[in-house]
């Protein structure tokens, strides 16, 4: 294959068990002779004035250039007067979606085997505005913000991520009984758009009654979209009813057309350098990545792969009850392909 015939992806192998799992991604990829070239960025030591952040100019306009990465986790570090390394991300790559698809992976037994969803997450407003302050002593105030713009993007992809995946429904999750301008415009801007979708049904659940719902039968969820808070709780919520942390992927979708797949994960300082991680989370979201670059027949290998490897249950790793290392797990979806 020559060098022309690659698509140029960002690869941020991140902090922890990153670099492990980031791994078994080159990897595989290899294996699968996926045609991808990886631009690989990692997190700097000291922080870039031009960012305010450990993450580098070129690593953003990296991912500006080629519209397309894959990100492993990174570890907040400590200390005031930067940005949250996540937090420049979204911002600085308007990352205004964050989408989890949360499935029943078969063979691995969870309480439920009929789990098929999608949360879709706003992701650049809300309670997440950093518009905090002390009014007086005692007493602080923190502004959640949502706009009308933020609400119909976010709907907009939902509806029409609804209408290219073969999906039925849409369920705007809200607490617009209580937060009645935020969640009601967010609301309103859902209606709005589905109007323009007659053929995807749409329902609005509040967020309290959402969360009982998805414990007693996930099965009645198609496609949930909703502001930011309730998205970051309710996605680690489904990724807990299909087996944990180490299973679940995500992607990030950015204005023009930006995809930045990661693993739901964080960098798992406890178990970081001893090649215990399971790589299972950042390979499906490489497996989305792929999906997103309509690298259909790549992804449905790797993802078969992966499933199968599971199933077996010969090779798992530890938080799946297994004692696997990441390399023999790893080897053996290699084997699989
Ligand atoms: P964590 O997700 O790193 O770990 C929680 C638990 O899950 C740990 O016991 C860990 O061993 C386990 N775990 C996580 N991923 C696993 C995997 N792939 N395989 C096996 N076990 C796995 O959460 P934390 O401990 O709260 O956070 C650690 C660091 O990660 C913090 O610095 C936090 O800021 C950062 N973080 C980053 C992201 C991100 O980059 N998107 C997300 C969450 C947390």
């Amino acid at each position: 294959q020559s060098n022309s015939d690659l698509i140029r992806a960002t690869l941020f192998p991140g902090d922890g068990i990153g670099p492990e799992i980031a791994e078994s991604v080159r990897q595989i990829f290899k294996v699968a002779e996926v045609p991808i070239e990886w631009e690989e960025h990692y997190v700097g030591t000291d922080i870039d004035p031009r960012t305010n952040s450990f993450l580098t100019w070129e690593s953003l306009e990296s991912v500006r250039r080629n519209k397309v990465g894959l990100k492993g986790p990174m570890a907040t570090p400590i200390g005031k007067g930067h940005r949250s390394l996540n937090l420049t991300l979204r911002k600085e790559l308007n990352l205004y979606a964050n989408v989890r698809p949360c499935y029943s992976l078969p063979g691995y037994k969870t309480r439920y085997d009929d789990v098929n969803l999608i949360t879709i997450r706003e992701n650049t407003e809300g309670e997440y505005s950093g518009l905090e302050h002390q009014v007086v002593r005692g007493v602080v105030e923190s502004l959640k913000i949502i706009t009308r713009q933020a609400s119909l993007r976010v709907a907009e992809y939902a509806f029409h991520y609804a209408k290219t995946h073969g999906r039925e429904r849409v369920s705007a999750i809200h607490k617009a009984n209580i937060m009645q301008k935020t969640d009601g415009l967010f609301l309103k801007c859902c209606r709005e758009v589905a109007e323009k979708y007659p053929e995807i049904k749409y329902e609005e659940v509040v967020i309290d009654n959402c969360c009982m719902m998805l414990v007693k039968n996930p099965a009645l969820f198609d496609v949930l979209v909703m502001p930011n808070l309730y998205g970051d709780i309710i996605s680690d919520l489904c990724a807990g009813l299909i087996g944990g942390l180490g299973l679940t992927p995500s992607c990030n979708i950015g204005e023009g057309g930006i995809a930045l797949a990661e693993a739901v994960h964080g960098s798992a300082p406890d178990i970081a350098g001893k090649n215990l991680a399971n790589p299972t989370a950042l390979l499906l979201s490489s497996v989305s990545m792929l999906r997103h670059l309509e690298l259909h027949d790549k992804a449905d290998r790797i993802q078969d792969a992966i499933l199968k490897t599971i199933a077996e249950g010969k090779y798992r790793t530890g938080d799946l009850g297994g004692t696997a290392t990441t390399t023999e797990f790893t080897n053996a979806i290699c084997d699989h392909l």
